[in-house]
């Protein structure tokens, strides 16, 4: 063997800049000329299986200039693009281009975020980042937690360290069969699928849940929590913990989060937050009033890659008492060697989570929240909302459409063709529209069902989407609709 490696992975600096140069004058091309190109070239599987060809793992390698410019054009041209202005479909908002700078600048000093010892700096940054997103959401900066891949991941975290806090202590030791087969958990009934993942993850089992009613506002009814607490603990279950969301999916309700933690308080429960959507709409003081009670909850899950225009992957858990986390996550194995300084102690990622290695995530909300900073935010998603609110008053006057709902981000609206009330026939209806833009390119809208109505949702996290965008989208649906309604009433007649 030769004194140096052969190593043929390295890409040497001049080469390395060459294609990075490359790669962002595309990159620049790309996010500029974004609106001009189709939401989504709507392509199966079979025709992107045969773009890719079927050829076998290369045996040989590659230029690393070729495969970049080929990979380049290959997703800009195959990909659905959320990032396009006309995006308003379910949660997932356009990323802020500073998150991909923040990427390229991550994966090339590649820290290890699961022990400080091997992330000094990136540890410190996390740690900064999470002590920031409390004070957006306006609760105490000695909330801690932990940045996660998303908000199951955020909501699991919180989970599990409800579980420690909550259930009989054994638990950890015994498993749950033995000792805590009557753990119950409350939630309302819109609640998102996350808490039967988790239900079946922790083993307490989905006939642990108990799907509590909404009122006529879509609230978790707080009449009927308490009564079914009441009731369990009657029947000798253990009620642990109660879940309240702020920002429902379907429609962007707030649970009445602090009649939430009265209960709480009075059962000795567990209050957990779902914030992964609407939560950072607590920064708009105005908003307050619907967040009131937040600053009791025991833990709290919230999504970067949401509504703070986060690339995937960045969700957040926050925990109102850190030494939760330790409880439940923390091991300290013979071959971790973490604690040096016995001055101070560093604060090891790996002890408060799942996850071991990990990526830095951080950086890239650490950075989009300094690029325009609380206030920047606020007017973002101000504005997200006032967008909002739009499509639903121009809805409401046309007289083809009818609009459902309007909260936070969130307006459902629905095509109706004049002197059609027939509900069976207009859900039917819409759901064929809904499929007609999903697929057209034009923009991307997705569905809800709001009082027995299928609704055409738009979720507007989206900071590229304008007034202009919310007109033309009215006039799409109008002209979608009455397209989709001529095909239609002729089939059935
Ligand atoms: C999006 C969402 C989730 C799931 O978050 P992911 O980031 O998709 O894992 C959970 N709860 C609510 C309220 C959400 O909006």
């Amino acid at each position: 063997m030769s004194e140096t490696r052969e190593s043929s992975i390295e890409i040497g600096k001049e080469e390395f800049r060459k294609i990075g140069y490359k790669l962002i004058d595309d990159i620049s091309d790309f996010i500029d000329s974004i609106d001009k190109r189709p939401v989504t070239p709507n392509e199966g599987p079979s025709q992107l299986q045969n773009i890719l060809g079927n050829s076998s793992l290369p045996e040989n390698g590659i230029a690393s200039n070729e495969l970049i410019s080929k990979t380049t054009n290959l997703l800009f041209n195959h990909s659905l693009l959320n990032g396009h202005p006309k995006f308003l479909g379910y949660i997932t908002s356009s990323a802020a281009p500073i998150g991909a700078l923040a990427d390229l600048l991550a994966a090339s000093v590649n820290p290890n975020v699961g022990a400080h010892i091997l992330s000094p700096i990136a540890s410190e940054i996390e740690k900064q980042t999470i002590k920031w997103l409390a004070e957006f959401i306006g609760v105490s900066p000695n909330y801690g937690g932990i940045l996660v891949s998303g908000g199951n991941m955020a909501n699991f975290t919180a989970f599990l360290a409800a579980r420690t806090a909550k259930a009989p202590k054994s638990i950890k030791e015994n498993g749950i069969s033995n000792n805590s087969d009557k753990l119950t958990i409350y939630c309302s009934k819109t609640t998102h699928t996350w808490i039967e993942k988790a239900a079946i993850l922790f083993g307490l089992g989905t006939k642990s849940i108990r799907w509590i009613q909404t009122d006529t506002t879509n609230r978790i009814d707080t009449t009927i929590l308490e009564t079914t607490i009441k009731q369990d603990l009657k029947n000798g279950y253990k009620p642990i913990m109660v879940i309240g969301t702020a920002g429902d999916v379907s429609t962007g309700v707030v649970d009445d989060l602090s009649h939430i933690s009265t209960i709480c308080k009075t059962y000795d429960l567990w209050f957990h937050i779902d914030g992964a959507y609407g939560v950072p709409a607590a920064v708009i003081p105005k908003l307050n009033y619907l967040f009131e009670g937040i600053k009791e909850a025991d833990s709290i899950a919230l999504d970067p890659h949401k509504w703070l225009y986060s690339p995937l992957e960045a969700g957040c858990t926050l925990v109102k008492n850190p030494q939760h986390l330790i409880d439940t996550y923390s091991s300290h194995p013979e071959y971790y060697n973490f604690s040096h300084n016995e001055e101070e102690i560093a604060q090891n990622f790996y002890e408060y989570g799942f996850q071991n290695s990990r990526g830095f995530r951080a950086l890239k909300v650490w950075l989009t929240l300094q690029q325009i900073g609380r206030s920047g935010y606020e007017k973002l998603i101000s504005e997200d909302i006032q967008l909002s609110k739009i499509l639903y008053h121009l809805a409401e006057k046309h007289p083809e459409l009818e609009a459902v709902s309007q909260n936070l981000s969130i307006t459902t609206l629905r095509y109706i063709p004049l002197d059609i009330n027939n509900n069976d026939y207009l859900n039917k209806l819409n759901e064929n529209v809904l499929n007609k833009l999903q697929t057209g390119g034009e923009v991307f809208l997705s569905n809800a069902i709001v009082f027995e109505k299928y609704c055409l949702r738009a979720c507007i996290v989206n900071f590229r989407t304008s007034k202009k965008d919310i007109e033309e989208i009215i006039e799409i649906i109008i002209r979608e609709g009455r397209k989709v309604h001529l095909k239609l009433s002729q089939t059935i007649e």
